[in-house]
């Protein structure tokens, strides 16, 4: 595996893969690298010739009061996960690469997305995701990028923005990798004492609570929430910020719960804010 820095470097990289008539397969990361990234990877071995990742923590998505100083980073550990994974090219840029100063020109998200749940309580943070998942795939070029369902509503913002902007990438979900005890696999389970950790598996029984009630027959979406948020609710240590049944694509609500509905759910374990979802089926 190769290590790159510079802009340059990998735009060569992917552009020689691509003239060898490789196809690329492209995983963005900000590293602390887990069994959720490793599943990122493993799928794009198999869907490419040439496999390339990135490992950055793009200060643009983090609030003023959010976790960008204390984001574990791991730059060994993490070249050593993307070699053993098969990834022929890791780009780890210096923050003065991606961003030598603040960019003045940003995308910024509209609709559902923007005003609803992540949109809503971390105010710019999918604007900067957007922006950054750009500006990469500006550098990668052409090329399939695979994204973990865990963060259903980034996802949702970066196949909007290949719609509406045309960037020639291919966006490919990946399943959420979980714990044994359901807990999603996350960078920021590392925060949490063994006390909060036990307590964070309320998350998915929750939602897995909203989906069995769907299963049994509910088809009106407060029923669903309800019998997420009843379980969420009780849980001790574990303070909510959101739980919605919402459009796949569009995170607005719906009127009545079908199948690849997404119930999503943000809560605050001790100081530390995770994330998860499930799709109904
Ligand atoms: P991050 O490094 O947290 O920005 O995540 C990089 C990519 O890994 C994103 O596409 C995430 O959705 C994905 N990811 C993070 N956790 C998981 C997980 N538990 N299962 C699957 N994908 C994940």
């Amino acid at each position: 595996m190769r290590e790159v820095a510079s802009s340059a470097e990998l735009r060569a990289a992917t552009d020689a893969a691509r003239q060898r008539g490789a196809g690329v397969g492209f995983v963005p990361t900000m590293g602390a690298l887990h069994a959720g990234h490793r599943s990122l990877l493993t799928a794009a071995r198999r869907e490419n010739g040439f496999v390339v990742a990135s490992v950055f923590v793009n200060p643009l998505q983090f609030g003023p009061a959010e976790d960008l100083a204390s984001y574990p980073r791991d730059r060994e550990a993490d070249l050593a996960v993307l070699a053993a994974e098969g990834a022929d090219l890791a780009f780890v840029p210096p923050e003065g690469e991606m961003w030598p100063s603040p960019p003045e020109v940003r995308l910024q998200v509209g609709g559902g997305l923007a005003e609803r749940l992540e949109g809503l309580h971390r105010p710019g943070h999918l604007d900067g995701v957007a922006t950054v998942v750009a500006k990469l795939f500006h550098l990668v070029g052409s090329s399939r990028a695979y994204f973990g369902q865990k963060d259903a509503q980034q996802l949702a913002v970066i196949r909007r923005m290949v719609d509406d902007l045309a960037f020639p990438n291919q966006v490919v979900a990946c399943p959420t990798v979980r714990e044994p005890d359901g807990l999603a696999v996350s960078s920021r389970n590392a925060y949490l004492s063994p006390a909060e950790r036990r307590r964070a598996t309320a998350l998915y029984r929750a939602l897995e609570a909203g989906r069995a009630a769907f299963r049994a027959g509910g088809r009106d979406p407060a029923a669903v929430e309800a019998a997420a948020r009843d379980l969420l609710e009780d849980a001790t240590g574990v303070a909510p910020d959101y739980l919605a049944l919402v459009d796949p694509a569009t995170f607005e609500p719906v009127k009545q719960a079908e199948p690849g509905q997404v119930l999503a759910t943000a809560a605050r374990v001790g100081r530390t804010r995770l994330i998860d979802n499930v799709i109904l089926a």
